[in-house]
């Protein structure tokens, strides 16, 4: 695992010496951005995702340090945001109530450089090292994709906000057809290789932020692509964009390559617990239907793509 130079730390303090002393000590650890109270630091954190490490004030007017803190924890996209306290208070309940606050040190004013360059070395390795541990707990390792657990998250969030905005969600679910035997005549990595090929290209069409395109199981892949207007036809895309990667496939009984079939929605959902569910059923039961149809097809919506 390698620290990545790019890390961004705030200090967040309402005396110019004390921050500028901060700074000038951390210049060669990471990227450092300065904010001089409250409410400028939560508008900074808002604004830049690549902060990962606040070192915080306690005492400054207006909104102190705990109140900062609390706010961070109190919204689910800074919640787990790391914080350290930097604190001219000695008194030891101001550390403990710091620490409870979920604070992740307690560093006391007047700072003795080397210790805490050091200590902050150790809380951006420890950063770091949480990230990697959230990207592999969301990712499938063989394609890099996403995994299940992510996109079923995404789903659901993705259900709420389009249930807001009142605009349809897209869906498609896409299985690569034939593929037991697949494996069983030319081995599993080649397999394994030709998974890759097939996520690179279905990952290719997820371009857009809020797109998302996962692994969902198996040889099975979701692609949600919310506001997407050109759904069939991007769709109906992939489907011939796999076809010609012209992955010998000799086992499959409906081309002499690897190729997909696609069950795919759009629909308006409601706020309902269960929109997230039956979109998926809807997907999946219009994939059964390509495939009955004789695979290597999009079916959407009940109705059959044209096959090219
Ligand atoms: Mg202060």
């Amino acid at each position: 695992m390698t620290e990545t130079p790019q890390q961004t730390v705030l200090i967040v303090d309402d005396d110019r010496i004390s921050r500028t002393m901060l700074a000038e000590l951390l210049k060669d650890e990471c990227r450092v951005v300065l904010a001089k109270d409250g409410a400028s630091a939560l508008q900074r954190i808002e604004e830049d995702p690549d902060i990962c490490l606040v070192l915080l004030d306690v005492s400054m007017p207006e909104m102190s340090g705990y109140e900062v803190l609390i706010k961070l924890r109190g919204n689910p996209l800074t919640a787990d945001l790391a914080v350290v306290f930097i604190s001219g208070f000695t008194e030891e309940e101001n550390e403990e109530q710091g620490l409870q606050l979920g604070a992740l040190d307690y560093v006391f004013k007047p700072i003795r450089p080397v210790t805490v360059r050091a200590r902050i070395r150790n809380y951006l390795k420890l950063v770091a090292q949480r990230r990697e541990l959230q990207r592999l707990a969301s990712h499938d390792g063989l394609t890099g994709l996403v995994n299940r657990r992510y996109f079923d998250e995404a789903l659901a969030l993705a259900c709420r906000q389009a249930a807001r905005r009142g605009e349809p969600l897209n869906l498609a679910m896409i299985d690569v057809d034939y593929f037991k035997q697949y494996n069983d005549r030319y081995g599993h990595p080649a397999g394994d290789e030709a998974l890759r090929q097939v996520a690179r290209l279905v990952q290719r069409h997820a371009r857009r932020p809020d797109d998302v395109a996962a692994r969902y199981g198996g040889e099975e892949f979701v692609l949600l692509l919310p506001g997407q207007p050109d759904f069939g036809a991007l769709l109906e895309a992939l489907r011939g964009e796999v076809q010609a990667l012209g992955l010998e496939h000799l086992s499959s009984k409906v081309a002499p390559c690897v190729t997909i079939s696609v069950g795919a929605v759009t629909a308006t959902v409601d706020e309902a617990e269960e929109a997230a569910a039956a979109l998926l059923h809807r997907a999946d039961a219009n994939l059964y239907a390509a495939k009955q149809a004789g695979r290597n097809r999009v079916v959407r919506d009940g109705a059959a793509e044209p096959a090219a």
